[in-house]
């Protein structure tokens, strides 16, 4: 089967960077239309500069997904620009480590507020327009720390947890109208936002991958295209780890 996206209008919030950009550029290599979003306008402007170089069809919408204004925005550009919106995959999110006793609140308000709240709204959103289509494809990135926790992230993993109670419930609500809602949860991989870890984290790490390495963002990326085609028309409410086995 041939792995073609030519009819499909794809978001990737947080796509000015690191997985996101990644999976935004294997969606426009397989002929999607791309919403490049994120509320980094310089990086925004990056990967679109990359986009207009390649002539990758694409629309970019500067969007903070924490607010319901931009995101109800960004859904409106999108639909007067193209007049649908069928895969979303809501990748935008940041981490604020540090110990629960030390941890301030608002390290959790805006932990919480991006990798959940945001995943929520724009979701909303998306919902709207892909039930009407009776059409949708919806990922979510979550972690594998949101699944395993990890000391020093509890705001990360609870946000994290709960993109996967929040996806299984919306799976639910939206299978009747054929739109599919799925979870990857990544391990460690190479991004900016690991980047900035300490070596005895990174080995620490290593230690525990079978497969001995960290995942690249393109390993990600590959996960995302195979649960928008329709090779995963029978897939809903699951969750796939790419992980090079950490957790199984
Ligand atoms: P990056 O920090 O490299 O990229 C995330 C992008 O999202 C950045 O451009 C960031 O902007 C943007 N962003 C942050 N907050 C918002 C917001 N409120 N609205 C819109 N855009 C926003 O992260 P990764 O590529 O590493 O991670 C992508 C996703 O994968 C995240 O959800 C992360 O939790 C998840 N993940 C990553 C893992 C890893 O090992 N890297 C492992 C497991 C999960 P800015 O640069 O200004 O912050």
């Amino acid at each position: 089967m041939e792995l073609t996206f030519k009819d499909n209008v794809v978001l990737i919030t947080g796509s000015g960077r690191g997985i996101g950009r990644s999976i935004a550029e294997n969606f426009a290599e397989h002929r999607a239309t791309v919403i490049l979003s994120d509320y980094n306008a310089e990086s925004l402007a990056n990967v679109e500069q990359a986009f207009k170089e390649k002539n990758y069809p694409y629309l970019a919408v500067p969007c903070d997904v924490t607010d319901e204004e931009q995101v109800s925005q960004l859904f409106e550009n999108t639909i007067a620009s193209f007049e649908r919106i069928d895969i979303v995959v809501n990748n935008a999110g940041i981490t604020h480590d540090t110990l629960l006793m030390r941890m301030k609140t608002d390290q959790w308000d805006s932990v919480i507020n991006t990798n959940l709240k945001g995943v929520f709204l724009v979701t909303k959103a998306a919902s709207k327009f892909m039930m009407k289509q009776r059409f949708g494809k919806i990922i979510n990135i979550s972690s594998v720390v949101g699944i395993i926790g990890n000391a020093g992230q509890s705001n990360y993993s609870a946000s994290k947890a709960g993109v996967i109670g929040f996806s299984k419930s919306i799976a639910k609500e939206l299978a009747s109208r054929n739109i599919t809602v799925n979870v990857i949860a990544p391990g460690y991989i190479e991004t900016e936002m690991t980047h900035v870890l300490s070596d005895a984290a990174k080995e620490a790490f290593l230690a525990t991958i079978p497969l001995k390495r960290a995942g690249s963002q393109i390993d990600v990326a590959n996960a995302a295209l195979f649960l928008a085609s329709p090779m995963a028309d029978y897939i809903t409410g699951q969750v796939i780890k790419v992980d090079g086995g950490m957790v199984m």
